[in-house]
């Protein structure tokens, strides 16, 4: 019999810091999935991590996705659901390709640019919306609230779209995002909302938070479905195991790139290789947020604040939210403010993991020279990830096999493709008819009574 997993908060060591009262308990998945992050405000982290042989992981060869999904995930999942129902979810979520194309010798591009949004948060996003709705007390609804400021909103919302039992409404600011963005949320329709508030993203991001802790909005039922969600790291381990059963011979290591914002992605790699995946590094390679590879470098971190605006911008992360996982993995304790209250095993960090920062005048240097010399299409984040490996390969001495990770499709840049290789590149059949959909967002000001309001007369309670 093996220990059943249960879920503690990155925060519980945490003595005196103002405002924290560091949360001891130990919690299953489903409360660690429904209640989002602990009561502390720390993350929750799995007390065990489970082991997959390497006979199991060579057993995925040449099978399908939701094969190298269902046992990962049922690794740790497998006290709390049973195998048919998780079967089922692993389906639903993952019903698009996971190309791996060559680029050179043994190195290779994972695209992870497939699913409705073209992002790689489809993985996870979808995945756990459908945990959510699995999980949700029968017979009440679920609501779950989001502010956005753009993509992460909309890859939410699709995730979301058609799940039982489950509504969500999403806020953005009027204002502040782009007329393709705006479609995009305004018309995925069914059971997700959208809400234009005439306000900053500070003030969506505030009306979801008052509504959250309004005693008064209680019998909502809500949840946050937000991006350190434990719910959204577990599926972003399956790729790494998936990856290495299609490119590995027997007893080989591999070396992965993520290029890396909150850390979410890494994260996954970093549990697969505790898991027992033969990673021989984890790159990381980071924008012009260098925060991460300086702190590899000299041992002290020190957060960018504000964060830099840079072309590859959902990696645009001054204090990566999932950085306290790390440090907590390797024995130390950061909060999330960026204060470190305890270095981790910096030499047992640099002996996994490789971090460099990427400008973008490289990146667009990469982007071109991949384009020219191999013929394949890479867009900002792709080729942060891509120049970083490369970078690893030249300072450490060249190893096969690798995998680079391309987390968003390049037709999502197409101002950067035309203007760096002259070509556009053509959307993914399920972004192409976005232009052709309808519907309308609510529009509210950003006035949280007009908010409440707007919840207590539209929410549904039951389902
Ligand atoms: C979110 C995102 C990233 C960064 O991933 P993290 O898990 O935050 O490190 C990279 N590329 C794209 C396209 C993203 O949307």
């Amino acid at each position: 019999m093996t220990k059943t997993i249960r879920y503690y908060s990155t925060n519980r060591n945490l003595k005196g810091v103002e405002g924290i009262a560091p949360f001891t308990n130990r919690v299953s998945f489903k409360d660690a999935l429904l209640q989002g992050q602990a009561p502390d405000e720390g993350l929750f982290m799995p007390d065990t991590v489970p082991q997959i042989s390497y006979e199991d992981i060579i057993s995925l060869r040449g099978k399908p996705y939701v094969e190298s999904a269902m046992l990962v995930t049922g690794a740790f999942l497998r006290d709390e659901i049973s195998r048919e129902a998780l079967e089922k979810i692993v389906n639903d979520s993952y019903n698009f390709d996971v190309p791996l194309e060559k680029v050179v010798n043994r190195k290779y591009i994972m695209r992870l640019d497939q699913g409705p949004t073209a992002s790689f948060k489809d993985f996870a996003a979808r995945m756990m919306a459908r945990l959510m709705s699995h999980f949700r007390d029968k017979g009440k609804r679920l609501n779950v609230l989001v502010a956005t400021s753009g993509d992460t909103g909309s890859a939410v919302g699709e995730a979301f779209k058609g799940v039982e039992g489950i509504d969500v409404n999403i806020l953005y600011p009027k204002d502040e995002v782009s007329g393709r963005q705006k479609k995009q949320l305004d018309t995925i329709g069914d059971n997700v909302h959208a809400v234009s508030i005439d306000g900053k993203f500070d003030d969506c991001q505030d009306l979801v938070k008052q509504a959250f802790s309004d005693p008064s909005l209680e019998h909502l039922n809500f949840t946050s479905a937000n991006s350190i969600n434990f719910g959204r790291i577990l599926p972003q381990m399956v790729y790494y195991f998936y990856a290495y059963a299609r490119l590995c011979e027997d007893g080989e290591k591999i070396v992965i790139s993520v290029p890396s914002g909150n850390f979410g992605n890494a994260l996954g790699c970093e549990y697969a290789r505790r898991m027992g995946l033969p990673v021989k590094k984890l790159v990381m390679p980071t924008n012009e947020n260098d925060e991460f590879p300086r702190f590899l470098k000299t041992g002290c971190y020190e957060k960018v604040s504000p964060s830099r605006a840079c072309l590859s911008n959902a990696m645009n992360v001054g204090h990566p939210s999932n950085l306290a996982r790390f440090f907590e993995l390797y024995g130390g304790t950061v909060d999330r403010m960026g204060k470190v209250h305890k270095y981790p095993d910096i030499e047992a960090m640099r002996k996994n993991i490789y971090s460099v920062s990427i400008s973008d005048k490289i990146t667009k240097e990469c982007i071109k020279k991949t384009y020219d010399t191999y013929g394949v299409i890479l867009e900002p984040h792709g080729a942060a990830g891509w120049r970083g490996l490369e970078i690893y390969l030249e300072e450490n001495g060249n190893f096969s096999p690798c995998v680079s990770l391309e987390t968003a499709h390049p037709a999502k840049f197409p101002d950067e493709i035309i203007e760096l290789l002259g070509i556009a590149p053509e959307l993914p059949d399920s972004m192409k008819n976005i232009d052709k959909r309808e519907g309308e967002p609510v529009e509210l000001p950003g006035d949280y009574e007009m908010f409440k309001e707007y919840l207590q007369d539209n929410l549904k309670v039951t389902e």
